[in-house]
């Protein structure tokens, strides 16, 4: 199917952001489709990664950090190995969810960052996921108390999920590399 995408009449400055965040230059994609045939939660995205890259092209504003492929992508990188152009879209859907987050853009389809700071606190504190934590604290912070729960026992017993805290990573090295990020992005550890 062709999606038909207008040029902004007055272009917004999200391709300048994300090419100062990533160092990727988007505007040798020449729209061959071939990270979006690769993407794995492409079918589900209202925009898949080649047609963010020319909404990108084309002047779009902050509206397109509402799009759900920035909170659904999977870092999975298969965009990036497919690009004749090297591009690498996983860096450039780090960057719009970076901006939609100093932003305070929400996403529309709910839960997705809350998951992700969660998740990112665990592994501050720990060195490593802690998933129980992270999904009692999600399932408190969405309300979902009940969802999955069934599934629960079975993943304890083939030990999918552990009940104490991981041990044994370097936190030290860990907590470096958050503190390190926080400097980069101009915000305080
Ligand atoms: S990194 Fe994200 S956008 Fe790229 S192929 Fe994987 S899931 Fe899709
Ligand atoms: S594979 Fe590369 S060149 Fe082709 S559409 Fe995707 S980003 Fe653009």
């Amino acid at each position: 199917m062709t999606t038909r995408i207008a040029k902004q009449k007055t272009p917004g400055d999200l391709l300048k952001a994300v090419q100062e965040k990533t160092k990727v230059n988007l505007n040798v994609c020449y729209q061959c489709k071939k990270c979006s045939i690769g993407c794995p939660v492409a079918d589900q995205a209202e925009s898949p990664p080649s047609e963010i890259i020319r909404r990108l092209q084309l002047g779009a504003g902050d509206e397109l950090l509402q799009t759900g492929l920035i909170w659904t992508c999977l870092s999975c990188e298969t965009c990036y190995a497919r690009c004749p152009n090297q591009i690498n879209f996983a860096a450039v859907v780090d960057a719009l969810k970076s901006l939609a987050v100093e932003k305070g853009v929400a996403d529309p389809q709910g839960d997705a960052p809350l998951f992700n700071r969660l998740f990112l606190n665990a592994v501050e504190s720990y060195g490593r996921a802690y998933d129980l934590q992270v999904i009692a604290l999600y399932k408190l912070g969405t309300g979902s108390l009940k969802q999955d729960v069934d599934k629960f026992p079975a993943m304890l017993k083939k030990g999918k999920m552990a009940i104490l805290p991981p041990s044994g990573a370097d936190k030290g090295r860990i907590r470096r590399i958050f503190k390190k990020a926080a400097q980069n992005k101009g915000t305080k550890a």
